[in-house]
């Protein structure tokens, strides 16, 4: 069945609907060896051999599943136009055309889904679903729990509230402290603004938790395919 390219491209995961006829309207996409950059094109993604960047990207392809343990000094994005590091960097061995789930800063470190599975992907972001993220923040001053609680209810920031966080003292000392902090959002940058919002710099930040995975076993820039337990706990 014939179907426009840019839904090809987004249902397998490689970008969202827009980002999809934006990298048509670049010229990345090629089918059957030829550049297409008209938006209307249908193909049929059982026969057509579809590429974005020269990647294959079709409906047949394996999905494939990797929690990566990103280090600081890394994009999570599949592309970037200034040629800078992206996570996929650390994955060379990965052929299938995979994409970071959702976004850490680039100097957050810690948890990320890497995937070519759209479907998952989508889910996994979608509010509704409220995946829960778990982070360790090194921030400076010491709050007390009062204060703390204020993260607990949610906190406003410039884009509205935030849903209430689980928050919890690891360590505090030395004009300094360790939080663990878990939220269901995904705003840009929102763990380092809700502890700006009670006057805390954080100086470090780590995702330990996503979607009831951990960083277990798996060393900084390092990566593992996920089992099939962990797999099927997510779906
Ligand atoms: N919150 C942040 O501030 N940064 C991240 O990378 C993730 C969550």
């Amino acid at each position: 069945m014939q179907e426009r390219l840019q839904k090809i491209i987004s249902q397998a995961g490689v970008a969202s609907r827009r980002a999809a006829e934006k990298m048509i309207a670049e010229g990345r996409v090629k089918v059957d060896g030829k550049v297409v950059t008209e938006l209307g094109c249908k193909v049929d993604p059982a026969t057509a051999d579809i590429r974005v960047d020269g990647k294959r990207v079709s409906a047949a392809e394996r999905h494939v599943y990797f929690l990566l343990n990103k280090p600081k000094g890394y994009l999570s994005t599949a592309h970037d136009e200034r040629g800078r590091r992206t996570v996929l960097d650390l994955l060379p061995e990965v052929t299938e055309r995979v994409y970071p789930v959702g976004r850490l800063d680039n100097n957050t470190e810690g948890l990320l889904l890497i995937t070519n599975d759209g479907t998952l992907m989508n889910g996994l972001l979608h509010p509704k679903y409220e995946v829960e993220k778990t982070y360790i923040a090194r921030i400076m001053g010491e709050p007390d729990e009062v204060t703390l609680d204020r993260l607990r209810q949610g906190i406003r920031l410039e884009d509205g509230m935030t849903a209430p966080a689980k928050v919890r003292l690891l360590e505090q000392g030395g004009g300094q402290s360790r939080v663990e902090i878990a939220i269901h959002e995904g705003r840009n940058r929102q763990v380092r603004r809700m502890f700006a919002a009670i006057g805390c710099d954080v100086r470090a930040l780590k995702r330990v938790r996503f979607a009831g995975l951990t960083l277990q076993g798996v060393k900084r820039g390092q990566y593992r395919e996920l089992t099939p337990a962990e797999l099927l706990a997510l779906f």
